[in-house]
């Protein structure tokens, strides 16, 4: 046996720590320049400086498309292994950002490891041990990364930091990655970048009060221009009798980059919401005139609701615009574009990405290594697609719709299309040829789809800013959703009725008076799961005072020892409304 090998003396045992990791890598090679240029090496100085201080010190870089944001974080993270300390990279979301992992592995090699939610226990145990042993110099992760038990912490960085995913609204605990990476820089003395093409609103915001340091790259790195953007009316596709979902500028632009063998990306917006109406000609949708809120429609007795704050018409038989009967949701899915295009480009190469095809591990992957090696010419997506690709010979972009997300009943509905937009236009034209992006809309003059068109991220902010004042919202406000669940509709109703009723006595007998409370009103999604959800909103400045009144009500609702029949959440500043 083994054991008597080992007593003979001519085999030893020893163990030797096999670490489990699982590889998200891009096999492509870097293809980006390794120099700064003058506007990232001003940026980098910045930062040194800070580093070098070890004091708290948080940085907004807003950087268009392609400007060589990934770079600046490369060498600030090499000024931080000098040091001898750790950087964490924050991701949107691990299995979207490949190609960017990989840029940190060619620069960093060994001494980065990943942390996300699809990895085996096994495998997060050894990154987790590693990091607190300070073996792990480099780690990048998705939100949950944030806390990761480091050592020696310099410096955080969260790219794409105005992605709603990282916030957890569900299950809890109910937190932000993005305001906890600040924080934790904070508790640290470190240093913290958020990096965005397009900064949230919260986050532009906290940089104009002065709470973050902002540094902008208004150019690409190679001075490429940003792709010219054409805006499609899709009413007059209609009028012109054209009812497929390729407008025929689309159509012909396709066909040129067929012949000239460039690349195409197609985009679609599947977040799609089918319980609101929509003309089918002229595109008009019904909105709450406090809310400025799409309204829901709800089939059972025929209304349009505001969800926010429960405002109700009958809905309309025909369209109130221009009369048409063709007054209904209708959207396409990813598959059924797919299907079409390969009727009118019967010899064109392309391939889909959405949640169907990329549900085996490696899919999404091997999708797009294979584009990235030029196997097939048009790639057809949804907001997988939009993320931090950067693939040279791309020179077409083609947005379905750009309409399905300004339609959705969330205030933010305008700073989410305006960044889809933005970063999906990026993609376009990374490489020495120029780009072109076509989005197709109903909205030709909504001033969120012109000012993404013309890259005017200034005065969408500035707009944008003065409307959320107007209404109260975030971020000159902090929003509270409080959701009530339950089987029976009777009790969901009267519970959300009876804590409205409470919150607004109580914050009368505290004397606080900047406390607006919206609705109770059905949610967006009124029944999930054979669960009756209603809502309650509350905007307020004075979020501790607010929060410890709601926890006052729920305590006491508790303690009354009723049959927990209506499940409450709470959520606060959430960043997803439906
Ligand atoms: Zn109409
Ligand atoms: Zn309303």
């Amino acid at each position: 046996s083994l054991k008597g090998l080992e007593k003979t003396g001519l085999i030893e045992f020893v163990s030797v720590e096999k670490i489990r990791e699982s590889d998200w890598a891009l096999d492509l090679p870097e293809t980006r320049p390794v120099s700064l240029n003058e506007d990232q090496e001003e940026i980098l100085e910045n930062i040194k400086e800070a580093l070098d201080k070890q004091v708290y010190s948080p940085f907004l870089i807003h950087g268009v498309t392609g400007s060589g944001k990934t770079q600046v974080y490369i060498e600030a993270i090499r000024e931080v292994l000098k040091d001898g300390k750790q950087a964490l990279i924050l991701v949107p979301e691990i299995s979207l950002t490949s190609q960017i992992i990989s840029r940190f592995k060619a620069n960093f090699g060994e001494k980065v490891g990943c942390l996300h939610s699809r990895m085996s226990a096994g495998e997060r145990f050894d990154t987790w041990r590693r990091v607190r042993n300070g073996e792990l110099p480099v780690v990048v992760g998705a939100r949950s990364a944030v806390f990761s038990p480091f050592q020696n912490l310099g410096l955080i960085v969260v790219d794409e930091e105005h992605v709603p995913s990282y916030k957890q609204d569900d299950p809890a605990p109910r937190y932000n990655a993005r305001d906890v990476a600040v924080m934790r820089a904070k508790l640290n003395d470190a240093a913290v970048i958020l990096g965005s093409a397009t900064p949230g609103l919260e986050s532009y915001h906290n940089a104009q009060q002065g709470k973050y340091v902002l540094c902008q790259l208004k150019e690409r790195v190679e001075k490429q221009k940003l792709p010219h953007v054409k805006v499609v009316d899709l009413a007059q596709e209609r009028k012109n009798g054209n009812m497929s979902f390729l407008s025929s500028d689309l159509s012909s632009l396709l066909q040129d980059r067929m012949d000239k063998g460039e690349q195409v990306l197609l985009f679609l917006n599947r977040r799609g919401f089918s319980t609101f109406v929509k003309c089918q000609d002229c595109g008009y949708v019904e909105k709450c005139p406090r809310c400025d809120i799409t309204l829901t429609f709800h089939r059972t007795d025929f209304s349009l609701r505001c969800h926010y704050c429960n405002y109700q018409k009958k809905a309309p038989d025909l369209c109130p615009k221009c009369e048409s009967y063709r007054f209904t949701y209708r959207g396409a899915g990813t598959q059924k574009i797919e299907e079409e295009l390969k009727k009118s480009f019967p010899k064109a190469l392309m391939e889909r990405m959405d949640l169907d095809t990329t549900l085996k591990k490696g899919a999404h992957k091997r999708l797009l290594s294979d584009f990235g090696r030029k196997k097939f010419g048009i790639l057809v997506g949804t907001q997988m697609i939009t993320k931090g690709l950067d693939f040279p010979d791309v020179t077409l972009v083609g947005v379905i719709s750009a309409d399905l997300g300004l339609d959705l009943p969330d205030f933010r509905s305008k700073e989410r299309t305006f960044q889809l937009l933005a970063q999906v236009a990026g993609r376009a034209g990374r490489g020495k040829r120029e780009g072109e992006v076509v989005v197709q809309t109903y909205y030709p003059k909504e001033w969120t789809i012109k000012l993404a068109a013309s890259h005017d991220f200034e005065k969408f902010y500035r707009k944008e800013l003065e409307q959320r004042e107007e209404l109260g919202y975030p971020p000159f406000n902090h929003l509270i959703l409080v959701v009530f669940s339950s089987k029976s509709l009777r009790r969901v109703t009267a519970c959300a009725q009876s804590f409205s009723s409470v919150l607004e006595r109580s914050v009368k007998s505290v004397k606080q008076k900047s406390v607006g409370i919206l609705g109770p009103a059905p949610a967006p999604l009124s029944k999930i799961k054979n669960q009756h959800r209603w809502q309650l909103l509350v905007k307020t400045k004075n979020i501790i005072t607010v929060t410890s009144l709601i926890r006052k009500i729920l305590e006491d609702e508790k303690n009354a020892k009723k049959k927990k029949e209506v499940r409450i959440t709470v959520n606060v500043d959430p960043m997803d409304m439906l």
